[in-house]
């Protein structure tokens, strides 16, 4: 097929979705119902083929619901060594045809599946990933329509540009070509609970530039990951292209590392887990293992800093961190998890804080389709993804009030008699360097420091030294000299800085995503860096 040279290519709007008795609503509740105590059967999909555990002898997961722990949504097949081989085969084979279709045919499929999911399949993405990942639907909108279709969408366009990209320089009778190939290992996926969007990307960033993959989704997420697969394959996608291995992430990884063809690892999740991947690779590497040094492109966790001067609008900064910090319970990488206050602002901060908290419903959020307030988020917020994380989450409370250098100072809740619910936390820390200051919790705790009014620079320099991760952060400031301080001292500590905004909520193609430091290898998804990592060039040169 043809395809327009994508010059047109918008954000896809957010829905707002308003009073429980729209159209939309009873679209979205009809799929809800679909979804809901369905245990819909998953299989793997490998080489287009469908394989479930309940006519094989594999074995399978669980996938529940959050909010309700007793409701299952998904009987997941998980794939064993030998599936993990084929999908390694199909990848490996399917390739040849792939990366020689034109790239207007590959990207048809993406911007095909992208309108699919912004249309027909909309109300059955969001209950997917609504109640497998435990998402309000503003949440899910912004995740799994909108961030999802513009993935798709603005990688074509990004890649579009990339390939047009030739060497500067012919001499006479030369004529010299860059050839964008793919890699020529397979891509290896592993994606995170937290966005179906960035599963997408995962998979479809080097899958549009030519890679097939080979993609274990999270074990939270399969539901959501399931069905925008089949999505992809209602788009045109061929087999073999996308294949999808649910199962124990150690077992999976193990054997994908250990094949030659492995070509590059694509990855978000914890920053543990991506660690312990990277020196696997490494050693790979060294024990002569694969055909190339495979690509490493990781995006991991951070613990991002609101930073707030004493003159800044100080409502602004209030709803800001409340968001930042609590809307999906703080399970964003991006999520603002500390809080340095100056102290002369901070008792009528956390007091504010505190009413609008209480209140919920008042919390204005800002959408392309213009202003909704919270009592249209049907739930500020919702249960965190899972026991584990519920238990590690609890800890921290408990913690916190054995430890003199601590205080709560708001919250310190949770309840899971039905769901994993955890209420918004707020705990001061006496000490900057506090591990508090500095652990990722991935739940919504937020950690606050108070510093003096007029050690502006010096607090820079301590958010600087204390920033082990480098992913979001947000100066709030009126006056010039003070932002650009801010924006000086801090040049290291976040991939993406934020002026009088909260630190989440990177738009594709607006703020391209991705930090350093201990948060990743700061490639920037939603921009056209992400795809470069995904070819690797052959130049040609010929004479006349
Ligand atoms: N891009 C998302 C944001 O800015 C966060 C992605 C993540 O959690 O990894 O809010």
């Amino acid at each position: 097929g043809t395809v327009k040279p994508p010059v047109h290519i918008k954000n896809e709007p957010v829905k707002p979705f308003g009073s429980n008795d729209t159209k939309d609503w009873d679209l979205l509740r009809a799929s809800l119902m679909k979804f809901k105590s369905s245990s819909l059967e998953i299989p793997l999909i490998i080489n287009g083929e469908r394989i479930y555990y309940n006519n094989s002898k594999r074995s399978f997961y669980e996938q529940r619901n959050p909010a309700d722990h007793k409701e299952i949504l998904a009987n997941v097949t998980q794939a064993t060594d030998l599936d993990v081989k084929d999908a390694i085969n199909a990848a490996t084979l399917a390739k040849q045809k792939w990366y020689q279709l034109s790239f207007y045919d590959r990207a048809a499929i993406f911007l095909k599946a992208a309108d699919l999911i912004s249309t027909k399949y909309r109300y059955d993405m969001l209950a997917a990933t609504m109640l497998g990942q435990g998402k309000n639907v503003y949440q899910a909108e912004i995740d799994c329509i909108t961030e999802l279709s513009d993935f798709f969408r603005f990688n074509v366009k990004y890649a579009h540009k990339l390939y047009k990209k030739q060497p500067i320089q012919s001499a006479t009778g030369v004529w010299n070509k860059a050839e964008y190939r793919p890699l020529e290992g397979f891509v290896y996926a592993v994606s995170p609970f937290n966005f179906t969007a960035i599963a997408a990307n995962l998979i479809g960033a080097p899958a549009l530039m030519g890679n097939t993959v080979v993609w274990k989704p999270s074990q939270s997420a399969t539901l959501s990951n399931y069905l925008l697969l089949t999505v992809l394959e209602e788009a045109g996608l061929p087999k073999g292209v996308i294949n999808f291995i649910p199962g124990d992430p150690e077992s999976i990884t193990n054997e994908v590392l250990n094949d030659k063809n492995f070509g590059a690892l694509h990855f978000t999740g914890s920053t543990n887990v991506f660690k312990q991947l990277y020196g696997k690779i490494q050693n790979g590497i060294m024990d002569g293992k694969y055909k190339d040094y495979p690509r490493i492109v990781g995006e991991t966790g951070g613990k991002n800093f609101h930073l707030v001067h004493q003159n800044c609008n100080l409502t602004n900064a209030i709803f800001s961190t409340i968001r930042g910090a609590f809307e999906y319970q703080g399970q964003k990488c991006s999520a603002t998890s500390r809080l340095y206050l100056p102290s002369s602002k901070s008792e009528e901060f956390l007091n504010d804080f505190a009413n609008i908290l209480k209140q919920g419903n008042m919390i204005p959020v800002n959408t392309a389709a213009g202003t909704i307030s919270g009592g249209d988020l049907h739930g500020f917020m919702g249960p965190v993804i899972h026991e584990q994380s519920f238990n590690k989450l609890v800890k921290v409370i408990e913690d916190a009030k054995e430890d003199p250098d601590l205080e709560i100072v708001y919250g310190g809740q949770y309840d899971k008699s039905k769901g994993w619910f955890v209420g918004p936390t707020v705990i001061k820390c006496k000490d900057p360097k506090h591990k508090y200051m500095t652990t990722e919790f991935f739940g919504p705790i937020l950690t606050v420091y108070e510093y003096p009014d007029g050690e502006f620079s010096q607090v820079c320099d301590l958010v600087n030294e204390t920033s082990i991760y480098g992913l979001t952060g947000s100066i709030f400031a009126k006056d010039r000299d003070i932002i650009n301080l801010a924006d000086e001292k801090l040049k290291f500590a976040a991939g993406n800085f934020y002026i009088n905004d909260k630190c989440t909520g990177a738009v594709v193609a607006q703020q391209w995503f991705g930090g350093a430091r201990m948060s990743g290898t700061n490639d920037k998804s939603g921009g056209e860096n992400i795809l470069s990592r995904f070819v690797s060039i052959r130049n040609t040169k010929e004479n006349f």
